[in-house]
């Protein structure tokens, strides 16, 4: 019973617009996977080498997917997505086969971005049997030498992400690895106004309804905590008008707003 799985390749379709509240973030992928995925020269020019890895870290639901979908789609590069959990196979050398098939992949349809979800999973857990130690390091091992074996001027990105950057193994944040942090945190009252703007995009309002007040009231929401309410919103609209909903009222927001609690507590915050 073999877990080898096909290596699926996907062209995104969500893009830069579809974010809300990640600046910092996106000026980040643009300088650091973007720009070299579209135009290797700028770097070649000046004799330095772009960065091989980005680790996405924060609280859930922040949106590290989307980014990395984001930034394979701007960049016209293909995306090849995998979880770190699917690649910890107790058959012997099935998940390094499982790696280099994802290498040589992304190698075959480049330019390519890789996503490793979960890359806090590649380390043995102590005293737990679920990740067998010497799986989890085979499969490091695996990883830091396809991408040690990666050329300077790579048309190849791998970004990991991680909610638990410190349980991360360090073998993987050396330098020509996983060499770029970037924080991808709870939105702001501005980033939150945007985020409700982009999933209501395709919801008739009501003129009462006001998405900047909406956002006041979510503090500590993340993007998949506000999309939830906009979803509870409109399920509010239908229950209210029994199956014929027009527009989506300011009460139907309030009444989602009492319904839902944010994923990020102020404490899990400071632990970033
Ligand atoms: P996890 O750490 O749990 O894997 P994540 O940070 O990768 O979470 P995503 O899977 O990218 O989070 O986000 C889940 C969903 O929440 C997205 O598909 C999107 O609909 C919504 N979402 C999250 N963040 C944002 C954002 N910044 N802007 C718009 N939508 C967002």
């Amino acid at each position: 019973p073999s877990a080898m799985r096909e290596v699926m390749v996907q062209a995104p379709t969500v893009g830069w617009e579809d974010l809300g509240g990640l600046d910092e973030a996106i000026s980040s992928l643009k300088e650091g996977v973007e720009l070299p995925l579209k135009n290797p020269r700028a770097f070649e020019s000046l004799g330095i080498r772009p960065a091989k890895g980005f680790l996405l870290y924060g609280p859930p639901g922040t949106g590290k997917t989307l980014l990395a979908k984001a930034v394979a789609k701007e960049a016209e590069a293909n995306f090849i997505s995998i979880k770190s959990s699917d690649l910890l196979s107790k058959w012997y050398g099935e998940s390094e086969q499982q790696i280099a098939k994802m290498f040589a992949r992304a190698r075959a349809v480049a330019p390519c971005v890789i996503f490793i979800d979960e890359i806090d999973s590649l380390v043995p857990a102590r005293g737990s049997s679920a990740n067998e130690p010497q799986v989890t390091a085979r499969v490091v091992n695996t990883i830091l030498a396809e991408m040690d074996g990666m050329e300077e001027m790579s048309s190849i990105v791998v970004i990991g992400a991680t909610n638990r950057p410190t349980l991360v193994d360090p073998a993987l944040l050396r330098p020509g690895r996983f060499d770029e942090l970037v924080y991808v945190g709870a939105p702001d009252q501005a980033g939150r106004e945007h985020i409700l703007k982009i999933h209501t995009s395709a919801m008739p309002l009501a003129d009462d309804v006001d998405l900047s007040a909406v956002a006041g009231e979510a503090e500590r929401f993340t993007g998949a905590d506000l999309e939830d309410v906009v979803r509870r919103a409109g399920l509010n609209a239908i229950r209210r008008t029994q199956g014929s909903p027009e527009k989506v009222t300011k009460a139907d927001f309030e009444e989602a707003l009492k319904d839902s609690r944010p994923t990020v507590t102020p404490k899990m915050e400071e632990e970033y």
